[in-house]
């Protein structure tokens, strides 16, 4: 009974998950998605921790660039943003490079 409960509650969450992302987003993040491995199969125990990790890893990640975001700090660095984006100037000039870059391809 617990079981089918838990089954049920993990699927709504998948749906919840799924909703939000756009199909190229899923696909990326699922490619990236390490697989679970038994422990004789990691190379080393930093994978490991890394591979058994990674989910609240990217979790403290994200909290952490959204409380900077919050408190006006730079995203990249500790300097304070320029008002309206989550970079300080040095930064919002590096991501004007990267963003030509990108829609130059
Ligand atoms: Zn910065």
């Amino acid at each position: 009974m617990f079981k089918e409960w838990l089954t049920k509650l993990k699927e709504k969450k998948k749906q919840v998950f799924e909703r939000k992302k756009s199909p190229e987003e899923t696909n990326a993040l699922s490619k990236k998605q390490p697989l679970p491995l038994k422990d004789s199969e990691y190379p080393n125990r930093f994978l490991k921790f890394y591979h058994q990790n990674s989910r609240r890893l990217n979790q403290e990640r994200r909290t952490s660039y959204s409380e900077r975001k919050k408190a006006g700090i730079c995203v990249r660095c500790h300097k304070p943003v320029v008002p309206h984006l989550v970079f300080c100037e040095f930064h919002q000039q590096k991501q004007k490079g990267y963003n030509q870059k990108a829609r130059a391809k």
